[in-house]
């Protein structure tokens, strides 16, 4: 079952509105990240502790930052789609990929059958390939 026009309209919004919040989400976390480094760099206290926990809280915003990112990207990708007309078919299999799957998230590329076993796939470390 294709998507229909309409349903693309709304899936078009929905990614837009996401990506603009994402967008000011990142901008917001770089300002903060230029205060921060800043304010590390102005501050009168130089103990190593001090220096750790910054080190973590700076390893902790990369990762979230790196996650923005990537769903950025994926929102991205999304759109490039609608606008091709490539969008709502499984990457994998070439399934039609379920409405209320792209509404709950715009950025997927697989179907969930595909999406599942991509996961299990390319799991973390821990699990034999075989
Ligand atoms: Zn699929």
């Amino acid at each position: 079952m294709a998507l229909t026009p309409r349903q693309i309209e709304e899936l078009k919004g929905l990614t837009a509105r996401r990506r603009d919040s994402l967008v000011a989400e990142l901008r917001r976390d770089a300002g903060r990240a230029r205060d921060e480094s800043f304010g590390a760099l102005a501050g009168t206290t130089h103990d190593l502790g001090d220096e750790s926990v910054a080190a973590l809280l700076a390893d902790l915003d990369q990762s979230e930052l790196s996650r923005d990112l990537e769903e950025l990207r994926g929102l991205e990708a999304a759109r490039a789609r609608i606008a091709d007309g490539s969008y709502g078919v499984c990457a994998d299999c070439g399934a039609e990929i379920e409405f209320e799957r792209q509404r709950a998230a715009p950025g997927a590329l697989r179907c969930v059958a595909c999406q599942t076993r991509h996961e299990k796939t390319f799991a973390g470390p821990g699990r034999a390939s075989l």
